[in-house]
């Protein structure tokens, strides 16, 4: 190649390089320019909007930027799902992703209109929230295996809220009802807040909601936790044992969640959203006010896009086992 051609390739290769990075530049000085879209799946007042907007406040504060929370909810989450994985990749709409949405989803709905690994894009892992099965302050199960008894003179006659096919409340259920070879009826609703309200009403006879939720009607006495699916027993649960240490040695339940962008969104957008996520976790205020609502706060490792999408795929691996072996209802 003759060197004044050559010089001039590598000057329109540089300046191609150089607008990129201006462009990346200018984009990571603008974005957000507005207020940013968290789709929540569920209903307003259950565990995943309360979480939501914990977190969504504290990021919203190191943007300075509003971030607008929106429950399109229904389906077990795949409604609002769906309608984030069509939106705009344009950085203003993200999804608050969950165990149900995002690995379980393709495994339950043979008409899935999404595939949560191509449609999104994973920004940052929230941290997880452990289970409790609630009953109705004075019902008549006072421990699990009251429960567990009557279920199994009373097949199927059981009711357990969930907030539909696919949500955590509903696969946490399938899966202690698996585990303890009983049956329950599910009765699904938008999400575990309105389900909760029927619970603590008597509606309906359990349910297995999540701890930041599930405190404040406890301490209120309105629901009683019969015990947790947590690994260990929790400080602000006490006297509360844990499923895996009594009736269901190995029990383990939680829900987990991430912020997803729709495929095709800029890599600054999910950088800068990371970064503001970071440094909420980097405040000891926002982090213990986590923990005392029994919410797991992971190490910072576990938490950028790469972990939360190799996460994802194990997660989809565990979920596409547990419904085949546990038999789970397949919806069309
Ligand atoms: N996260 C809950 C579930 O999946 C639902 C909710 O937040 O309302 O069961």
């Amino acid at each position: 190649m003759r060197p004044l051609f050559r010089t001039a390739c590598r000057f329109v290769l540089g300046a191609v390089a150089l607008a990129g990075t201006l462009q990346g530049a200018v984009a990571q000085e603008s974005y957000p320019q507005r207020p940013v879209t968290w789709l929540v799946p569920f209903a307003v007042g259950g565990p995943t909007d309360a979480i939501a907007r914990t977190v969504a406040q504290r990021v919203s504060a190191e943007l300075s930027q509003p971030i607008i929370v929106d429950n399109p909810a229904g389906a077990g989450g795949t409604v609002g799902a769906l309608r984030a994985a069509r939106s705009k990749a344009d950085g203003y709409t993200l999804f608050v992703g969950h165990i149900g949405t995002m690995a379980a989803a393709p495994y339950l709905f043979k008409g899935l209109k999404y595939d949560p690994m191509k449609d999104f894009v994973p920004i940052f892992r929230f941290p997880d929230t452990p289970m409790v099965l609630l009953v109705k302050n004075g019902a008549r199960f006072k421990t699990v295996n009251d429960l567990l008894q009557e279920a199994r003179k009373r097949p199927g006659e059981l009711t357990f809220g969930t907030a539909g096919v696919g949500s955590s409340s509903h696969l946490a259920a399938e899966h202690l009802a698996a585990t303890a070879k009983v049956k329950f009826t599910f009765v699904p609703y938008k999400g575990t807040g309105p389900a909760m309200t029927d619970l603590v009403g008597g509606q309906i006879d359990a349910m297995l909601d999540q701890t930041n939720v599930s405190l404040p009607q406890i301490q209120g006495g309105r629901l009683t936790a019969l015990a947790l699916t947590s690994q260990s027993p929790m400080p602000q649960f006490p006297g509360v044992p844990t499923l895996a240490d009594t009736d269901l040695p190995g029990f383990l339940a939680s829900t987990w969640y991430g912020l997803y962008a729709p495929a095709g969104t800029a890599p600054v957008v999910i950088e800068t959203m990371r970064v503001a996520y970071m440094k909420a976790l980097a405040d000891n205020a926002f982090t213990d006010a986590l923990r005392k609502q029994g919410i797991d706060v992971l190490p910072n490792d576990r938490v950028g896009p790469a972990p939360l999408r190799e996460f994802t795929v194990s997660e989809q691996k565990k979920w596409e086992r547990v419904i085949r072996e546990a038999n789970i209802a397949v919806q069309p």
